[in-house]
């Protein structure tokens, strides 16, 4: 395939950003990428192991002639990196990001985006429980979803290039609101990190008391649940501090639900038990059927404990 952009500057080398060079650079998607980071160690590491055709000391620098700029930093940084880039970007550019909620990015980014730039935010819905540099693979993006958040003053070409980039990289577009998106990002991924950084941190208590029993018999209800609060500490941050409405909606719901099967149990309500979970059960066979999952035992990763 020929390059959709001649140079794309990468803001950020973490897992994100180095998985886009990497299926940039497999499908000859963009002429040269230019990429940079924080840190010089980070920096470094992208020189080592040849992850864009240029790294450089600062934003500023990498967006430079740059005819796609992607942030791929953490929610909570996009301002200051917004603010750094702005008088720098070239006149018919495409901004777009990669974090994790909408609005607020938004709201730190757009100011700062000069009149004859567009900014088209974005959300890939892949990610594994690794940052950095090393964490990238190519394939990342294949067959997962990726969420553009156009307004009614998006550029329709610009957006139509952008679509291209993604569904290029394997990913399957689609166009959302920014409001909408946090919503039900909240139900399907901000939510569940944040019970299942719960749960791991109720069963850390109780290790002090079972002697390390938690550890030993941990079968994948719970083992997915430490996969998951492995995630990266600075990104969920943020998350929780910009998508704090949507998040409280859902955990409030979710304290509700609790709160009705913890009185089941007390009670010995076992027909209320019983209904939940037949409910529940459909719900996972609707998205098999929907083909949305595997129907494979522990998703096809083998047998587990029980
Ligand atoms: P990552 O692997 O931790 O990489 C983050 C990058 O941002 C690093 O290069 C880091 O530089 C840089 N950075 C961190 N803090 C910064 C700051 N204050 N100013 C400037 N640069 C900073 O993160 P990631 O997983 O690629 O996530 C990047 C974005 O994608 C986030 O907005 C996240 O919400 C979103 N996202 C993540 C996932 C996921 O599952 N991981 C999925 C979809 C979207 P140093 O290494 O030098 O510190």
């Amino acid at each position: 395939m020929s390059a959709l952009y001649d140079r794309v500057a990468l803001i950020g080398l973490g897992l994100i950003a180095g998985s886009m060079a990497l299926a940039m650079r497999r499908g000859g998607l963009a002429g040269e990428i230019v990429g940079t980071a924080r840190s010089a160690e980070t920096r470094g590491v992208a020189v080592e192991i040849g992850l864009c055709d240029r790294v450089v000391e600062t934003a500023a620098e990498a967006v430079m002639d740059a005819d796609l700029v992607v942030l791929a930093v953490p929610v909570g940084a996009m301002t200051a990196v917004a603010e750094e880039i702005g008088p720098k970007l070239k006149p018919g550019a495409t901004v777009t990001d990669v974090g994790s909620v909408k609005r607020h990015v938004i709201g730190a980014v757009a100011p700062f985006v000069p009149d004859g730039v567009h900014f088209i935010p974005g959300h890939p819905l892949a990610g594994t429980e690794h940052s950095g540099p090393r964490s990238g693979f190519a394939e990342l993006f294949e067959n997962r979803w990726c969420l553009l958040i156009p307004d009614a003053d998006t550029d329709p070409g610009a957006l139509q290039r952008l679509r291209a980039l993604w569904e290029a990289m394997g990913a399957n577009v689609e166009t959302m609101d920014a409001d909408h998106h946090d919503l039900v990002l909240a139900v399907t991924s901000h939510a569940p990190h944040l019970i299942a950084y719960t749960m791991v941190g109720v069963a850390d208590d109780m290790r002090r008391v079972t002697d390390q029993e938690v550890i030993k018999y941990s079968a994948a209800g719970f083992r997915d649940f430490t996969r998951i609060a492995a995630s990266d500490p600075t990104m969920w941050r943020d998350v929780f501090l910009t998508n704090k409405d949507a998040t409280l909606e859902i955990l409030g719901r979710f304290t509700e639900e609790l709160f009705a099967l913890q009185r089941a149990i007390r009670t010995g309500d076992g027909a209320h038990l019983f209904e939940y979970f037949t409910h529940t059960r459909d719900i996972r066979r609707g998205i098999i059927e929907a083909g949305q999952d595997t129907d494979a035992p522990n998703f096809g990763r083998g047998a587990v404990k029980e």
